[in-house]
């Protein structure tokens, strides 16, 4: 993995958009670098006159094209008030019911004031077009912070979802329907408002039997009853809000596939799945909305009942940058770090001194854990470069410079271990198994040593193997142990966290399956439905380093993605990081070596008994050879520099 996966590839541009559009008249400014560029001669600065009230207004740049419009940002120059003004040409709308289309619109919108709607403010015709001045939203809309984003965090979703629902239940309690939510209608005002926009299919709510049958909407969103074609009711503006909650959560729309007869049979049937990276409230809310009958849909109220606003923690305010970027969002108690609270629950080190019931602290738990947890390890993911082998302690103390492996303490595991056995006995299982990390160094560095005494000097490696027993490497990896642990995708795509306090936790490629490590000789494993209470907290930080990693990273290397096998998981004992590389070792004696600056990697195996050594090159290309051939042939410089790289590393962790 590339550290510098970690750094936001856009920048944001806080500025208003075009805030000097009008002091040189000739000139537009460009959204994506804020410059500003001659206008293109088929596109010169007008003057745009009412006929009417004869006001006249420049026209800037263009926003965005829609069906019949296009949309400019237009100054009125005498009040130098801006709008975004829609503007229709006479010959889209030359037919009856184009033009009845347009009215319709004009009519719903103009009667319409909330906060959280684009503001309609008048419009007039000229010979040539029909102009509509609308509320200006300089950050454009939820379309564009997805396209930059692709998944928001949960207290982010809330904020805007609080919106969205406000709106709608005053259009609602207006008699009106919206009919075409989506991520682009959702507007975003300079002070990052969310207003709800686009009222070109908006139509007023008829009973049952009375509503019109057409389809109409975006395909991805459509609700069942409207594919059916029973009529649209507020339900189905429910169940578009659902779609638009699940696209920002997981990242695409529910109902996507590549072909639009498929879409509509997985609408119809209410076929789509959860991703295991969301938090159980917002499954439920998921699953609470939508319902393939209208009747069983929960209604705006209900959900806005639900646990998932009701215990996760809303931003007040969003910063611009999280238009571009994951937020670095304050949680209500900024105080009280998050992961010394869950660990001393898990823990029981409480002090305080009201003590809270076991339903009271779940909640808060859960509530930090879904909102903040997310958050922070976002945050940091988004910055973490690679430095030394500093690890901040799970106290939150200052970083030590102790290498990178923190030992928690016998009496906290053996609280949790009791714990978990108490209550999970029935669906947990427990296996003996024990590897040392030691006992893993100790055989490496007996290989190296050997290999580089006898290799004779070459210039080149040996013939790679064009078949060999497939390992498993690690192919992705997050290093956020200054908070939480180190978290890791393996090539069998099963995803492990080693945590501060040493214990490890996996889950399957599956996603199915979790095993927890109190120690490498303790392993408790559950369905993944199934996790404890007590392991709630690091099941959600696996999550979402497993959705981050998934999301975000790239695959270290060409080598094939292999099954999983076996019952007991592969365990990262220990990893260390020195200025130029990271060291893994795993339970099974593999070992990798990634180096930093050219991402080349070097990883070790015992598949079949004999011992593998591949290497990615800086091309991420992958070459096998059996250690016994490098031993007897020689390898290139570049391979042996490594090599004898990796010896000293090694025995350096062996003496320490
Ligand atoms: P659509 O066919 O998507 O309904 P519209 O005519 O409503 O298109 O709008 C076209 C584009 O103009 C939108 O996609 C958006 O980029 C931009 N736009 C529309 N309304 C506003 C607004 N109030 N503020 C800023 N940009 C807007």
């Amino acid at each position: 993995m590339d550290p510098a996966c970690f750094l936001p590839s856009h920048q944001f541009n806080g500025s208003p958009l075009g805030s000097d559009l009008y002091k040189t008249s000739p000139t537009f400014a460009s959204s994506k670098t804020g410059r500003t560029e001659q206008p293109k001669a088929v596109e010169p600065t007008r003057i745009i006159t009412d006929p009417v009230t004869g006001r006249a207004y420049s026209k800037g740049r263009l926003l965005g094209k829609g069906g019949f419009a296009r949309c400019y940002e237009m100054r009125d120059l005498s009040s130098s008030q801006t709008y975004a003004v829609k503007v229709i040409p006479h010959s889209r709308v030359a037919k009856p019911h184009q033009r009845e289309k347009i009215i319709n619109e004009i009519e719903l919108h103009r009667d319409l004031h909330h906060k959280h709607i684009v503001k309609f403010s008048h419009h007039f015709e000229d010979s040539e077009n029909i102009y509509i001045f609308l509320e200006h939203c300089s950050r454009k809309s939820l379309a564009h912070i997805w396209k930059s984003r692709h998944t928001l965090l949960e207290p982010e979703v809330r904020y805007y979802l609080k919106q969205i629902i406000s709106a709608l239940k005053y259009l609602h309690l207006k008699g009106i329907l919206h009919r075409d939510l989506k991520l682009g209608n959702f507007f975003i005002s300079e002070n990052m408002e969310l207003k709800v926009g686009d009222f070109g299919l908006a139509a007023r709510q008829e009973p049952a039997d009375q509503r019109k049958k057409t389809i109409c909407g975006t395909p991805n969103y459509l609700a069942p009853e409207v594919l059916l074609r029973q009529g649209h009711g507020p339900e189905s503006d429910v169940w578009s809000l659902g779609c638009v909650m699940y696209t920002l959560l997981c990242g695409n729309p529910p109902f996507e596939t590549s072909d639009l007869k498929e879409t509509y049979k997985c609408i119809k049937h209410v076929t789509y799945t959860l991703p295991v990276f969301l938090s159980i409230p917002a499954k439920n809310l998921l699953m609470g909305i939508l319902k393939r009958n209208p009747q069983e849909r929960l209604t705006l109220e209900e959900i806005l009942d639900h646990e998932f606003f009701t215990k996760g923690y809303t931003p007040d305010k969003l910063p611009p940058s999280s238009c571009v970027m994951v937020p670095e969002l304050n949680p209500p108690n900024p105080a009280k770090s998050l992961f010394v609270k869950v660990t001393k629950t898990l823990f029981g080190k409480r002090k305080s001194k009201v003590k809270k019931s076991p339903s009271e602290e779940r909640d808060e738990i859960s509530k930090l854990v879904t909102g903040l947890v997310k958050t922070s390890i976002c945050r940091q993911m988004s910055h973490k470069t690679v430095e030394g082998n500093e690890v901040t302690p799970l106290s939150g103390q200052s970083p030590s410079s102790s290498p990178a492996v923190t030992v928690a303490e016998e009496g906290s595991r053996k609280s949790i271990s009791r714990s978990i056995r108490g209550t999970m006995a029935s669906t947990s299982e427990v296996f003996e198994d024990c590897v040392t990390a030691s006992a893993v160094i100790e055989s490496a560095i007996a290989l190296l040593k050997n290999c580089l005494s006898i290799m004779p000097p070459a210039e080149r490696n040996p013939a790679s193997l064009a078949c060999h027993e497939h390992f498993v490497w690690v192919s992705k990896w997050v290093d956020y142990s200054n908070k939480y642990g180190f978290g890791y995708q393996l090539s069998n795509r099963s995803i492990g966290v080693l945590f501060n306090d040493g214990t490890h936790m996996t889950l399957s490629a599956n996603w199915k399956k979790v095993h927890y490590n109190l120690t490498n000789s303790k392993h408790f494993s559950f369905p993944a439905s199934a996790v404890p209470e007590q392991l709630q907290g690091q099941m959600s930080v696996l999550q979402y380093f497993a959705s981050y990693m998934e999301q975000h990273l790239m695959k270290g290397g060409d080598l094939p993605s292999i099954d999983e096998v076996g019952q007991l998981p592969l365990l990262l004992l220990q990893w260390v990081k020195t200025d130029q590389a990271l060291l893994m070792l795993f339970s099974n004696g593999t070992f990798q070596v990634n180096f930093y600056n050219d991402h080349t990697k070097v990883i070790f195996s015992k598949p079949d008994h004999s011992c593998l050594l591949t290497y990615i090159n800086r091309d991420r290309n992958s070459y096998t050879y059996k250690l016994s051939s490098i031993a007897e042939l020689g390898c290139s410089p570049e391979l042996q520099h490594r090599l004898k790289y990796i010896l000293k590393l090694l025995l350096e962790r062996a003496d320490a």
